[in-house]
């Protein structure tokens, strides 16, 4: 029996994900990120850090 404990992506992450080049989505995420943090609001920051991660995710889904 494995007791390995499973790994939620939701859970933020050790090293805060970096914004894809481009992105307009990215580029606010990580604006908030920065103002969260700056007030001491991680959960915020954390939120943020969450959705830049799942860049894939908010992408808009046609692009060029
Ligand atoms: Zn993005």
């Amino acid at each position: 029996m494995s007791t390995t404990a499973t790994s939620y992506r939701l859970q933020v992450p050790a090293v805060p994900p970096k914004p894809t080049p481009g992105c307009p989505s990215c580029a606010d995420l990580a604006r908030r990120r920065a103002q969260a943090a700056a007030v001491g609001d991680y959960s915020q920051a954390s939120d943020c850090n969450i959705w830049i991660g799942r860049h894939d995710y908010h992408q808009p889904p046609i692009s060029r």
